[in-house]
């Protein structure tokens, strides 16, 4: 499940005031190996976060498709291998260990959204609906009923509604 939560906080983390630091923090959780040279491949990693963001936007489970196919194609293009790295469970692993860190996460998020979508049958990626928010999300509750990225927002978003009804 790393995947799909790493792509969602990379695209976050593009879109916020201080990509650097967010990208980092998102690498640390995820324990991202060869984190350190973040710095040098930050551009590359700000294109991929503006592909990964198509995937997010997809208006149904055929679009999400078209565009987590076109991420394989460049993220995953070395083929994939399953892997038990580190004394940790059997996993697929979608890009050669020794390739860059921008390469790995190209590999793992694409990798990982694919795996995602075979599982929530095209659904529960999204884009929060406060307006001007942007931020994505990956719905993992009971229903798929996600609408917001975060409690905050949803909150936000009713008191602005109100406000207009009243
Ligand atoms: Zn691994
Ligand atoms: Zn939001």
């Amino acid at each position: 499940m790393t995947g799909v939560f790493l792509a969602a906080d990379v695209v976050n983390a593009a879109s916020s005031s201080d990509p650097l630091q967010r990208l980092g923090e998102a690498f640390e959780r995820h324990e991202i190996r060869g984190r350190e040279a973040l710095q040098l491949f930050v551009d590359g990693l700000l294109d991929w976060a503006v592909c990964l963001r198509g995937v997010f936007e997809g208006v149904d489970a055929r679009a999400r498709c078209d565009e987590v196919n076109a991420l394989l194609a460049t993220g995953a293009s070395k083929g994939v291998y399953l892997t038990t790295h580190d004394g940790l469970d059997p996993h697929l692993h979608f890009a050669p260990e020794g390739d860059g860190l921008l390469a790995r996460v190209r590999a793992v998020t694409a990798g990982g959204l694919a795996i995602f979508l075979t599982e929530s049958r095209g659904a529960r990626l999204g884009v929060c609906s406060r307006r001007g928010c942007g931020q994505v999300f990956v719905d993992v509750g009971r229903n798929a009923t996600r609408r917001y990225c975060s409690t905050r927002c949803g909150n936000n978003d009713a008191v602005d509604r109100y406000r207009q009804r009243a």
